[in-house]
Order: C-alpha cells, then sequence, then structure tokens
C-alpha cells in the first residue's frame, strides 16, 4: 500500500517517508507534522460513520486485538489520525471514550452554568496521555522500533510504560530525580510505571534537562522518542477533541479551556479543530483557553506580548503535570491560539488547589493540573472573557489518584483552605463513632 500520511518539517518543509523513525527535521532540526490523504467522506457521511462505530463500540467487543482497536475513543476517528493503519497494526487498550460530566457544584464554583468537565483521567492509565501513546506504539511497531524513550513529568511515563507493555517493545523513561528529599514525580505516576515495567531513569536534573537528554540519545542510540514533539502523539491527542464534539453530537461548544504545559495538547486540540472545520464535522469552531500555572507561565507571558518571543522560566509549581519552563510545541501551540481566536492565561497554585477541591468534592475528582483547566474557566469568567451563558468544555487531563501527596497534604487539621476535609482520630467506642455522625449529619442539614 502506499504512504497514506507524509511527515513534513513545520520549519523548512522537508519530507520523511510514513514510518521514518526520526521525531525531527534531519535538515533543521523543526518539529514535524503529518499530513493524511483526505478521508473519502466528509460532512455527514463521515460523521455517521464516526457515530456508526460509537454505536458499535458501545454494543462491546472481545477484548482482542483487533476488538480494542474497534472499541478505542482514538481509532474511531482513525481517517483522521493514522489512515494507513490495519487493526492488527494497532496497539490499543482500548482508551479514550471518557464521560463528559456536567456536575452544578463545579459550575457554580467556576461561574459558568454551561460547564462541562471532559474527564480524560477516565483513560486505561488515568491520563489523557493513553491518546496519544496508543498511536506512538503503534507507529513505533510499525517503524521496528528497538526500544521506545521519553523524558517526563510522570504521565508519559505512566502511558510509555503501560503500551510499550503491551505492544512488546522495551520502554525507558527519564523523570526529574529527587530533590532534598522531595519527590519531582507525583507518586502514582512513578508507581505505574515501575509497575507496567518501564525501564527508569532518575536524572539529576528538572524535566527540561530531562528532555533535552533523552532528545540528544534517541537520535544516536536508535531508540523512538514517544514525548509530544513526536507527530504520531499529537494525531493521537487530537481525538479527546473529536470525542467531544461527537459527545455533544456535532454541536460545537463555545470553549474548549486545557491545562498547558509543553503545549502538545493545545496544539492537538486545534489540530483536531482544523480537521472538523475543513471537512464539515461542524460548521464553526470553538475558541480555545490554554491555561498556565502562575510559576509555570511562558506561554501566557508569550501571550501577553503576542507570542513576538519565546519565553522561557525556571518552572515552580503544585501542578507538577504542567511544570514545565521552556515548553517544547510553542510555535504550533501558537499558531492555535491565533487561528481559533485563544486566549492563555495562568492562574496561581491557590486557585488550582480551590478548583481541585471543589471538583473532588463533587465526586469526580482530578490531579492538579487538570484542576487548572476549571481554574482558569472562573479567571476567564471574572474578566468577562468567557460569558455566564456560554457552552464551556473543560479537559481534565488526569486522574485524582495520580497524586495522593497533594491530597493528604491539603486536608490536614491545621490548612486553613476551603473544602479540607481532615481525617478524625477516634476511640474504638460506640460513643465516639455517635458524636462523630450526629455532628456530620447536622452539618448537612440532615
Ligand atoms: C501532560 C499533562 C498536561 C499538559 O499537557 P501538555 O501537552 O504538556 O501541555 C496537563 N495535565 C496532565 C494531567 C498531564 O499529564
Ligand atoms: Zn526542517
Amino acid at each position: 500500500m502506499p504512504d497514506l500520511t507524509l511527515q513534513r518539517c513545520a520549519s523548512c518543509g522537508a519530507e520523511l517517508p510514513e514510518r521514518d523513525a526520526r521525531t525531527s527535521c534531519p535538515a533543521c532540526g523543526g518539529l514535524l507534522a503529518l499530513e493524511h490523504a483526505p478521508p473519502a467522506e466528509r460532512g455527514a457521511a463521515l460523521r455517521d460513520r464516526f457515530d456508526a462505530r460509537l454505536r458499535d463500540a458501545a454494543a462491546g467487543h472481545v477484548a482482542d486485538a483487533a476488538g480494542a482497536a474497534r472499541a478505542s475513543g482514538v481509532w474511531r476517528f482513525r481517517e483522521l489520525i493514522m489512515p494507513g493503519a490495519t487493526d492488527a497494526d494497532i496497539v490499543s487498550q482500548p482508551e479514550g471514550n471518557t464521560p463528559l460530566f456536567h456536575r452544578p457544584s463545579v459550575a457554580a464554583w467556576a461561574g459558568v452554568d454551561g460547564l462541562l468537565l471532559k474527564h480524560d483521567g477516565f483513560n486505561p492509565t488515568g491520563s489523557f496521555k493513553d491518546r496519544g501513546m496508543t498511536v506512538a506504539l503503534t507507529q513505533a511497531r510499525r517503524a521496528g522500533a528497538r526500544a521506545v524513550a521519553c523524558a517526563s513529568t510522570g504521565n508519559t511515563s505512566a502511558a510509555l510504560a503501560a503500551y510499550a507493555a503491551l505492544a512488546g517493545v522495551p520502554g525507558l523513561v527519564l523523570v526529574p530525580a529527587p530533590k532534598g528529599g522531595a519527590q519531582q514525580v507525583a507518586l502514582g505516576k512513578l508507581a505505574q510505571t515501575l509497575a507496567y515495567g518501564a525501564r527508569t531513569l532518575l536524572v539529576r536534573g528538572d524535566f527540561d534537562d530531562c528532555l533535552r537528554l533523552v532528545r540528544e540519545g534517541a537520535e544516536r542510540l536508535g531508540v523512538y522518542l514517544v514525548n509530544s514533539i513526536n507527530p504520531y502523539r499529537i494525531e493521537g491527542q487530537k481525538s479527546v477533541a473529536l470525542e467531544i464534539l461527537q459527545q455533544l453530537a456535532w454541536n460545537a461548544p463555545d470553549w474548549i479551556v486545557l491545562p498547558a504545559g509543553n503545549l502538545g495538547n493545545t496544539s492537538a486540540v486545534g489540530a483536531a479543530l482544523r480537521d472538523a472545520v475543513r471537512l464539515g464535522l461542524i460548521d464553526r469552531a470553538p475558541r480555545i483557553a490554554s491555561i498556565q500555572a502562575a510559576g509555570a507561565n511562558p506561554f501566557a507571558s508569550g501571550y501577553r506580548e503576542n507570542f513576538a518571543t519565546q519565553h522561557r522560566v525556571k518552572a515552580e509549581t503544585v501542578a507538577t503535570a504542567i511544570k514545565i519552563g521552556d515548553p517544547a510545541s510553542w510555535d504550533r501551540a501558537a499558531a492555535v491560539i491565533r487561528e481559533f481566536d485563544g486566549v492563555v492565561t495562568d492562574v496561581s497554585d491557590a486557585e488550582i488547589l480551590e478548583a481541585k477541591a471543589a471538583i473532588d468534592a463533587a465526586g469526580i475528582g482530578c490531579e492538579p493540573a487538570s484542576a487548572a483547566s476549571v481554574a482558569g474557566v472562573r479567571r476567564l469568567a471574572r474578566e468577562g472573557v468567557i460569558r455566564a451563558g456560554d457552552r464551556v468544555a473543560a479537559i481534565l487531563t488526569g486522574h485524582v489518584l495520580k497524586d495522593p501527596g497533594v491530597l493528604l497534604d491539603y486536608h490536614r487539621a491545621d490548612h486553613d483552605a476551603p473544602l479540607v476535609n481532615a481525617p478524625v482520630e477516634v476511640d474504638a467506642t460506640l460513643d465516639a463513632l455517635a458524636r462523630v455522625v450526629d455532628a456530620t449529619a447536622a452539618a448537612a442539614g440532615r
């Protein structure tokens, strides 16, 4: 079969064939983007095809490789992601098909009635990174890679480790080593990576050092790089936006809001909307709002200056998944913000933790970085950028159990913050239990 996908350098236009395992331009070092042969259908016919696959997936499949590929919320959109992949090529758990919640308490906290929460923490390893990793490992196998590697703030490692195990390809992850006794990677993510069996390197440096090292090493050591600079990962991550549109019966919301670190996801959401408009899946695109942590906000600073120069900062935030000072996908994310009338803002760690407490207390929960999106919605609503009547889909990127350390530190008796729920130590007596039951019921007005 001829290639249905071309890899093209976004900087100089150089072309690489579909299965070339390099992940940056050999001529100029620029990032690669994929161009696919156009699908045979568009508009209503293409929507119908995607909707039929959704019904088919809901009907259930045996979870063999082909069944997983057909049930996946990523591969449902395969014409837009990797049109040349066959069921036999695909490495899928399956992933995607995550819920779109409406929680009145969270909407009220943010001040936007129409707030929807696209919870990608419901993916197999608990974060949206699975959407990109299913495509990256599929490509690694098609390209005959001898190993795959990534630098990570944690979730990419967990996803790599799980999908590498599924694909039968050795995986290596580079994460920042503990510094001054403090873990630099959230406990749940590190535990998953070890459990799924990826070789784990604790690098004496920060995330940006890990990424530089793995980029240098991958090329020389013949290891396939699956960081978000890998264009196949971006293709898979497009599916989160496509799923939102499909869940809303292809009536686009006014906004898609998401946390922003290395900016792969901002790039991917933009690329998906570009496809959706071009192919007539929707008739108007939502606006995009990318939310950074105030202590890791180079992109928000750049936005305020119309992206005149690329900013770098020394990152510091409780939201470790977006603790990135020198984002790799800056150029393509800046293009997306311009194209979709987007905005970029930043929120403090206190705002992030307060948003997280509201999401957690609604019974769904998320990791700190994910809550940045909801904190950003509140910020933008207060500024009048998002209007109270707007339909807003905020992406929750990771599961509440990813970062138990932050949770236990929040819910301390001596911590003065909203919704603190410190554990209560009691004697093993019925009296003691009765006092707590009475007080708890009274506080709830029951
Ligand atoms: C990776 C990650 C992000 C940031 O996505 P980028 O593509 O790096 O901008 C946000 N939240 C979570 C939970 C993540 O794992
Ligand atoms: Zn180039």
